[in-house]
């Protein structure tokens, strides 16, 4: 048996907001803005391991109709990638981050509006849009990582017009919690990158689950942050259930720092609880009055990150190369995120580091966010090359 695929998508199909998207104004941009923080703040003191809070938050996500705003009208969206990130960042200031939101939305969302076929546009983008459709994203290797140069994984055109996919993913996030895994695969003729798009469950497909870490959000009904370990994955897959393409060939290695990239950090929200939890809060917002210093300095940074990711907004969404200005403002927003995250840390004194105050929890997921979803390293790697004119060293 052998796999079906979409019509192949040669060409980028022009500005990631595709026809028809306008920003919002700022009055909408501003309803926007007070919708989601309030959304995130419903969970500010529900912990990352806490699985009802985490398919709560994403349901009420998905019912104010959050992951659509990207999209173009169509397709039941009404704004843009700047009005997404927006939204991202929101939800995350109000204490409760949006997992889904980055790797089903903003990845998936971006990848299918801007190289997707149109009966793929079709299929999916309301899905998305409605929160019913959710996709991971599968690029670091065992022995790669995220250096997508390195990658071993290939994609052949079978006899039938069909795809192979041949290779081994790891820490790929919620793939068991998904509905589709893109797949970025080399091309065995050409050698450039394709993205292919794998309906799951593909039962060529093999999984070991593995739980990462408790810092990180998850809807996931299984445990918090299961990432995957993908192995073999034939061509073998039912006929119209097979992987199909989405983007072929390209010339380089994908950027890793596009729509999906780009949230501004959160100074962690705590509050309200039991009466102990309360009094300690208490007592580190009596502090942080008299030590303003790093609080206002991780201010300035979080806000020189948010001037980087709408740079990298704006250039997405003109059809641009928008790598270097992601990887800027990736590189940016986690160090500024983190810094924040520490001052925070830091005036909570002892507080910080107990489970009622989840501040150490909320430090941790900013500190994941280094090396996830592409590593700082790889980051500024692109930054030389794209930004310097240096020489590859990757
Ligand atoms: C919770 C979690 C969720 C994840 N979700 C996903 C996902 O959904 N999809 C996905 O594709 N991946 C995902 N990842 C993988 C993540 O992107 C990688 O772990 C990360 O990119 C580093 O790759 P690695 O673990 O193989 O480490 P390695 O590649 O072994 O790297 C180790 C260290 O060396 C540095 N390094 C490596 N190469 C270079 C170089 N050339 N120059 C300078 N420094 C270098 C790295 O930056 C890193 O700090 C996830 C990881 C975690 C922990």
């Amino acid at each position: 048996m052998t796999a079906t695929a979409s019509p192949p998508v040669t060409t980028p199909t022009g500005p990631a907001g595709a026809a028809g998207s306008e920003p919002l104004d700022a009055e909408d941009r501003s309803a926007l803005a007070d919708l989601a923080f309030a959304v995130g703040r419903r969970y500010a003191d529900r912990r990352f391991a806490d699985l009802d809070a985490a398919q709560a938050h994403w349901k009420e996500v998905c019912e104010a109709g959050l992951p659509a705003i990207s999209l173009p009208p169509e397709h039941g969206g009404a704004g843009t990638t700047s009005d997404l990130l927006l939204v991202a960042e929101r939800l995350a200031a109000g204490g409760y981050p949006a997992g889904k939101l980055t790797i089903s939305t903003a990845i998936g969302g971006a990848v299918i509006l801007r190289h997707g076929s149109p009966e793929q546009r079709d299929r999916w983008l309301p899905a998305i849009g409605d929160g019913s459709l959710r996709f991971c994203f599968a690029l670091t290797e065992p022995g790669a990582g995220s250096n997508a140069a390195n990658m071993r994984t290939t994609a052949t055109r079978t006899d039938d017009g069909g795809w192979r996919i041949n290779g081994e993913k790891t820490y790929i996030s919620a793939a068991d919690d998904s509905d589709v895994m893109i797949v970025v695969a080399k091309d065995a003729e050409s050698g450039g990158f394709s993205l292919l798009s794998l309906p799951l469950p593909c039962e060529q497909l093999q999984m070991t689950p593995s739980t990462c870490t408790s810092a990180c959000p998850s809807a996931s009904g299984r445990s918090t942050s299961t990432t995957s370990s993908c192995r073999p994955m034939p061509s073998s897959a039912p006929p119209g259930r097979g992987p199909g393409p989405l983007r072929r060939a390209q010339p380089r290695a994908p950027h890793r720092g596009g729509a999906g990239r780009r949230h501004r950090p959160l100074v962690p929200g705590a509050g309200g609880g039991v009466r102990r939890r309360a009094d300690r809060l208490r007592r580190a917002h009596r502090r942080a009055p008299s030590r303003p210093a790093p609080l206002a300095e991780a201010l300035i940074d979080l806000e020189a990150a948010w001037a980087l990711i709408e740079r990298g907004a704006e250039v997405y969404e003109a059809g641009g190369n928008a790598g270097l200005a992601c990887n800027m403002a990736k590189v940016k927003a986690c160090d500024a995120g983190l810094k924040a995250a520490d001052a925070a840390l830091q005036t909570f004194g002892g507080s910080g580091f107990t489970g009622e105050t989840l501040m150490f929890e909320r430090f941790g997921y900013l500190r994941l966010l280094r090396s996830t979803p592409v590593s700082r390293e790889m980051a500024l790697n692109q930054v030389a090359v794209a930004g310097l004119g240096l020489p590859r060293s990757y």
